[in-house]
């Protein structure tokens, strides 16, 4: 059985194809530069890569790329081969604690979310609407990256404001990644062999933008990426936490609303700190003795212990520590600065473990680690298939 996930964005659509119940990917691809008047698709099979230009195309001439690049290139027969599509939904609010089955009720819930997710929704609804009529019949799955999070309690996702705010403008604390968090929690808790609703983790998900979420008996306890994806730790451009009347003061200097968006959204963070927001140049610059790399770098590392400090003492008992995300996969230097800044949690990480750079999932902390301390790859293509499958072809057999 096959499985198409889409991940629609407002100028690419991500895919991947996969073999179910063996979970096994049959091809990948995106197409890139939608709305501009070179659109590229890319697909990525076994032995060979196929790159195609298609002009200008909005979403629906490149959903229909790639479903006729399926065939033409014999990686399926017909459209009907298909026998499920999984979307990726930024935000579903409130109303959705799971993945759901897409329906007319679904799709107008993903619409009255766009408020929340003005540059994520649209596209998510616009690539589900396209698939809608490419593939008559087939049934379709939304995975929201906030629906792990709802599982939050209140005093966790409500924020110190006048009350109305939450009750009448739905200003809370969503937390995002949640896929990601999802599939780290419960790849972690097979490893550590302990039954998931028995495990107590802090997953790290350090890419680009990162977050860190605290899991407790299976289900997210705490995250730190709040109303949006602002908030937390600090990322590649994002400045994560600050304190709030630092917008008002620059606006009495003369910014607008809109340049403090950009700002704190595109160039703050790594970025804003050492102008540079890829770990790998950080790294390199630290080497050569840059001290605003150094300073970027220490910072980040500060934010996440912060995090972890107040998650472990929250949540009263830690079985394990997840990093994962480009950052937190493949940057030993990150891992082992904060790893290093846990001892009084009792974790010690094992130097040799972490330098492997296998792309294994492993266990990289030392036999005397009072917390197991893991590299997990993050698979939130897998997980959106897995979720797929469960809701719709394992539950006809
Ligand atoms: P993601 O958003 O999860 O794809 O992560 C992207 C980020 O991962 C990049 O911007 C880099 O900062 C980081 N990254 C990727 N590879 C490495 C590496 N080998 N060492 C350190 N950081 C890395």
């Amino acid at each position: 059985m096959k499985i198409l996930v889409l991940n629609s964005g407002s100028s690419s659509i991500k895919f991947k194809l996969y073999r179910f119940p063996q979970e096994s990917v049959i091809v990948s691809g995106e197409v890139e530069k939608i709305g501009e008047d070179n659109a590229l698709l890319h697909i990525n099979l076994e032995n060979e890569s196929i790159n195609e230009e298609l002009g200008k195309s909005d979403h629906q001439k490149a959903l229909k790329a790639i479903t006729t690049a399926l065939i033409t290139k014999d990686i399926i027969k017909n459209i009907d081969e298909i026998s499920a599509v999984g979307h990726r939904v930024v935000h579903g609010g409130e109303h959705f604690r799971d993945a759901v089955v897409i329906d007319e009720e679904v799709k107008s819930k993903i619409e009255e979310n766009i408020a929340l997710a003005p540059l994520h929704n649209p596209a998510n609804l616009k690539g589900i609407k396209v698939m809608e009529n490419l593939i008559k019949n087939i049934p379709q799955v939304a995975v929201f990256d906030t629906a792990f999070h709802q599982t939050i309690e209140p005093l966790r996702y409500i924020y110190a404001l006048p009350k109305d705010l939450y009750t009448q403008k739905r200003v809370r604390r969503y937390g995002f990644h949640g896929t990601s968090h999802d599939y780290l929690s419960k790849t972690a808790a097979k490893m550590c062999k302990i039954e998931i609703d028995k495990f107590n983790v802090i997953t790290l998900h350090l890419g680009n933008g990162a977050s860190i979420c605290a899991v407790k008996n299976g289900k997210s306890y705490d995250t730190s990426m709040g109303m949006t994806p602002l908030e937390g730790l600090v990322m590649g451009s994002r400045s994560g936490d600050i304190d709030p009347a630092i917008i008002f003061y620059l606006m009495r200097e003369g910014y607008s609303a809109e340049d403090i968006e950009s700002m704190l959204n595109k160039k703050s963070g790594l970025k804003g700190l050492c102008s540079h927001n890829d770990m790998r140049e950080i790294e390199e610059l630290i080497s050569s003795g840059d001290k605003d790399a150094k300073l970027a770098f220490d910072i980040f590392v500060d934010r996440i212990v912060k995090y972890i400090g107040a998650y472990a003492v929250s949540m009263s008992r830690v079985d394990a520590i997840v990093f994962s995300g480009g950052i937190g996969e493949n940057s030993i230097s990150v891992r082992k600065a904060v790893s290093d800044r846990l001892k009084p949690l009792g974790v010690t990480i094992d130097d040799t473990l972490n330098l492997c750079d296998d792309k294994n999932n492993r266990f990289i902390h030392s036999k005397s680690s009072k917390i197991s301390l893991i590299r997990i790859k993050t698979d939130e293509e897998l997980q959106i298939a897995k979720s797929t499958y469960r809701l719709t072809i394992s539950n006809q057999s």
